[in-house]
């Protein structure tokens, strides 16, 4: 086969489809009105700026389009959540509760909140294939707990947390829940009603649009401060003249991707599943980190023994692969993903761990592709390694077995 290109990063960003960037132009064009002014041409931009709000809305079930505010970014969205609720809710209690597997605009916010704000965080662990234990959910809640904030779907291996359930556990005792669903919009269900979320954040680049956009979710009667001090814009709690191209690009790509989904799950599930078997096929020493069911679709996550994750992407990215290992935040640190090392990987294999994260624009024949590529890369990989020469010369026991 002739070299490809094939982009498998879809968790780290999506490229905006044409429909979306279609809807935008004119936004960048001729409509650029501010839409706080008074004139027709701002209540056009005005009047777009309304319609996504409604899109958002509807795609994620909320009751009124008056609890979507617009933000700059997912990270931006999770901030506001953590800390706006820690503001507001002080005189109830000081203690949040989140994951271990969350991810770095989550856990660092985290980490702020208890360093300079005088927080009490609970990490909760997940069990072998990244799912929230739910018994230590239950345990952890005290009478000084404000918030539980949990992933709806982990970007590094794909986990589907039941979020519906953890909603009840958080309702029984008077908590509030926010959800990180980021990696979930577009990909499976959501809706914030019927699964009893208050908060939820979701980032436009990640199903399409562009980015620097996304949005907070936030359930009538719950008490958020301002973010960003300023002007009136988003009912006084985020100041800024809005992003309206940027908006009006992230409403019609949440749109479409909620439409859509059903039938693109239906061809992505399967090609999903075909790369996880056949690497394991034809693979040895792999091992497949997060759920086989409950996972996005779309969404590999591998480790190979005996090998560097690092050298995987570049040689992968001179076949024209692009790939990654845990996040794109994390790449190009030593240090193993917290993700990988939550789910109990040794060191030794979350170090030789890729994530193929497929999208819309995938084909079976990418996957043809990856399948010819990936096995002698790794093999490659594998023959300059000193580890592999212990084991092949019998000084070491693999820890993953040999399929
Ligand atoms: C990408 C991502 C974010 C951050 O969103 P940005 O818009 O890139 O800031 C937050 N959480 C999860 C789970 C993500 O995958």
């Amino acid at each position: 086969m002739e070299q490809r290109f094939v982009y498998a990063d879809h968790s780290a960003t999506t490229g905006v489809r044409p429909e979306v960037l279609e809807a935008m132009l004119p936004y960048l064009k001729e409509e650029y009105g501010n839409p706080s002014s008074i004139y027709k041409k701002a209540r056009t931009a005005k009047e777009a700026l309304e319609k996504a709000r409604d899109q958002v809305a509807k795609a994620i079930g909320a009751k009124s389009a008056t609890e979507v505010f617009f933000t700059g970014s997912g990270t931006e969205a999770d901030n506001w959540a953590l800390k706006g609720i820690f503001e507001a809710y002080a005189n109830k209690g000081n203690h949040i509760i989140t994951t271990a597997v969350e991810h770095h605009a989550i856990l660092h916010t985290c980490e702020y909140l208890e360093k300079v704000r005088g927080a009490k965080i609970t990490y909760l662990p997940v069990d072998s294939e990244g799912f929230v234990r739910l018994d230590a959910l239950k345990d952890a809640i005290t009478d000084e707990t404000i918030l539980v904030s949990v992933i709806a779907a982990n970007n590094e291996i794909g986990t589907i947390n039941p979020i519906k359930e953890i909603a009840e556990i958080c309702h029984e005792k008077g908590v509030l829940l926010h959800v990180d669903a980021v990696q979930a919009i577009g990909n499976i269900p959501i809706d914030v009603q019927e699964m009893g979320i208050d908060l939820l954040s979701m980032s436009g680049h990640k199903f399409y649009a562009p980015k620097g956009v996304g949005a907070l979710y936030v359930k009538k009667g719950v008490r958020l401060p301002s973010f960003i001090h300023g002007g009136d814009q988003e009912r006084k709690k985020r100041a800024a003249t809005e992003n309206i191209p940027g908006i009006v690009g992230m409403g019609v790509a949440i749109e479409l991707a909620v439409a859509e989904m059903e039938e693109r799950n239906r061809t992505l599930i399967p090609l999903r599943d075909r790369l996880i078997n056949e690497i394991e096929e034809k693979i040895p020493f792999a091992k497949l980190n997060g759920p086989r069911e409950k996972r996005l679709p779309g969404h590999v996550n591998f480790s190979f023994e005996f090998i560097e994750g690092e050298s995987l992407l570049l040689l992968l990215d001179m076949a024209g692969i692009c790939a990654s290992s845990g996040s794109a935040c994390t790449s190009g640190s030593l240090d193993p993903s917290h993700v990988l090392m939550a789910i109990g990987l040794p060191h030794e294999i979350a170090h030789g761990s890729l994530r193929l994260t497929l999208g819309r624009e995938n084909t079976a024949e990418d996957v043809d592709y990856i399948m010819e590529k990936l096995p002698p890369i790794v093999e490659r990989l594998r023959e300059m390694s000193p580890l592999y020469e212990d084991y092949l010369n019998g000084n070491t026991q693999p820890i993953i077995m040999k399929k």
